[in-house]
């Protein structure tokens, strides 16, 4: 089993091999802002593929979408987040750093779900015992107040035709919003469900713990449309789905673990919820949440119902969806637009719908930790990223093993045929124990030696990571063997 490392370990690998780099480091950087360099973008690309296969492509009752970032602000107020997409936050009197109340109150907890600001007021009123994190102060706070998290900005050039709107602080809602499109262009039908990768944007009151809680990042959501009264079955299938997922892909089966949320702690239109977390190498309980995966029963369907019945207020208003206040439902609403008919039982409702939403950059970083290890070879230290091989950024580094005797060909060559069916990397550069310790470093999961017993009988020396054991294997058979061993 892989080390538990400090996160300090992982953020310097990360920036000294190109995985992550502090945005506009050139700058003095931008807090909670990152980017990735040429091997982090190919683990998320990876991470990504891997989501998008197991949850769209291997199956036949979901399709994928791709949604814009910006959308009609009347989204924004049918969904809850324009009114409700709050933190409750209070000033340090001392030192005037705002902190998320419910990271202040929760003695171990990192965080609850974004709760409604009145239900959170409800929870914490007291916080005379609580310490400023940036000062020390105790209990020298403001009233608790809301604070929404969404980026605002603005569309349209001309002054008379600018219209407000907001980055989406989820990618969910693109999805109920197409629902209907969705509907009526393919040939799915409830059970099905709608996939989707993308950035979400959130003005978090706090940041921190490197790629854990940013303002920009990028969400894998799938929101699982189905019949009233099937739905608590499917919150279970897609609960082990989603669990089954992350330990297919290498993740220590003792550091995962479902945490079902408290009634209490329950959005008010959620049924159930549950959340994944993983046990990262930082935070006051270290086990923090990964994925969340919910029963939001038929309430944002039903909802985008009432502001399609609602947008002239919208119109009216001049564009302030402070003004609109959204219609109430007709007795009719399960036939409403965003309903779906039934030809099984010729019935029409409003499906349920169960959201299992991860975070690719926080899976990301739980791989990343997950296949950190360190151990000593003969006196010397290795570091290496044990990364699944459907992970790796790189699957198969060749080098030669000097510079001479026809070598680099024959290993540019192997790299330029392997390449053609996996991430591959020629390295003629350093000693080869400094080659190998690179690629180690990198999480790749076999190096391949052209030598000179090469240039005889046509053999490569094949070296694995983990194990570092080696094998002689003829180039005809090198490709077959790889595609074994990697799975690809
Ligand atoms: P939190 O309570 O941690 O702020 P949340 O419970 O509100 O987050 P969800 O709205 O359920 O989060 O989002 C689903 C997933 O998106 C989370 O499990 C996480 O993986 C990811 N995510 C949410 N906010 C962020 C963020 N600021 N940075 C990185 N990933 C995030």
């Amino acid at each position: 089993m892989a080390k538990l490392t400090k996160l300090d370990d992982i953020v310097s690998l990360c920036k000294r091999r190109g995985f992550i780099f502090q945005s506009s480091e050139i700058y003095g950087g931008l807090a909670s802002c990152y980017d990735y360099g040429p091997l982090g973008i190919e683990l998320k690309r990876n991470v990504r593929d891997s989501w998008w296969k197991a949850t769209v492509r291997m199956r036949n009752d979901v399709v994928g979408l791709d949604c814009s970032i910006l959308m009609h602000p009347m989204v924004w107020k049918a969904s809850g987040h324009a009114d409700k997409f709050a933190d409750l936050i209070a000033e340090c009197r001392k030192c005037n750093t705002r902190s998320r109340v419910d990271h202040l109150t929760a003695e171990d907890q990192e965080h609850t779900e974004h709760i409604d600001p009145e239900l959170a007021a409800e929870k914490s009123q007291n916080l005379s015992d609580k310490v400023c994190p940036s000062c020390g102060a105790v209990g020298d706070f403001t009233e608790p107040m809301a604070f929404n998290l969404m980026f605002e900005t603005s569309m349209g050039a001309n002054i008379g035709d600018q219209m407000k709107t907001f980055l989406r602080p989820e990618t969910a809602q693109g999805i109920f919003a197409n629902f209907r499109n969705v509907l009526d262009s393919t040939r799915v039908k409830v059970p099905f469900g709608i996939a989707q990768i993308g950035k979400s944007f959130r003005n978090e009151v706090t940041t921190k713990a490197f790629i854990f809680r940013t303002r920009e990042f990028e969400q894998a959501e799938l929101e699982f449309f189905c019949k009233p009264g099937t739905d608590e079955q499917w919150y279970e299938h897609w609960k082990q789905q989603r669990y089954d997922w992350y330990l297919a892909l290498g993740i220590n089966k003792d550091r995962l673990r479902f945490r079902d949320h408290d009634p209490d702690e329950l959005a008010h239109y959620a049924k159930a919820c549950v959340d994944i977390e993983y046990k990262f190498p930082f935070g006051q309980g270290d086990w923090q949440e990964l994925e969340g995966i919910a029963n939001r029963t038929d309430y944002d369907l039903r909802q985008h119902q009432r502001g399609m019945r609602t947008l002239n207020q919208w119109y009216e208003s001049g564009g302030d969806l402070s003004e609109v206040n959204l219609k109430d439902e007709d007795d009719n609403y399960h036939k409403g637009p965003l309903s779906f008919f039934d030809d099984q039982d010729n019935s029409r409702y409003i499906p349920y719908v169960i959201e299992p939403s991860a975070g690719v950059d926080r899976s990301t970083l739980a791989f990343l930790v997950d296949a950190y290890d360190e151990e000593e070879v003969r006196g010397e230290k290795r570091n290496l990223l044990r990364f699944h091989p459907a992970l790796a950024p790189i699957k198969a580094a060749i080098f030669p093993l000097v510079k001479k005797e026809g070598m680099p060909d024959i290993a540019n060559n192997i790299c330029n045929d392997l390449q053609k069916y996996f991430a591959c990397s020629y390295d003629e550069k350093g000693a080869i124990g400094r080659r190998y310790r690179r690629q180690d470093e990198a999480g790749t999961p076999f190096c391949i030696t052209v030598d000179g017993q090469t240039l005889e009988d046509g053999t490569v020396t094949v070296r694995e990571r983990d194990s570092m054991e080696q094998w002689r294997i003829s180039q005809d058979k090198l490709l077959g063997f790889l595609r074994e061993k990697l799975e690809v």
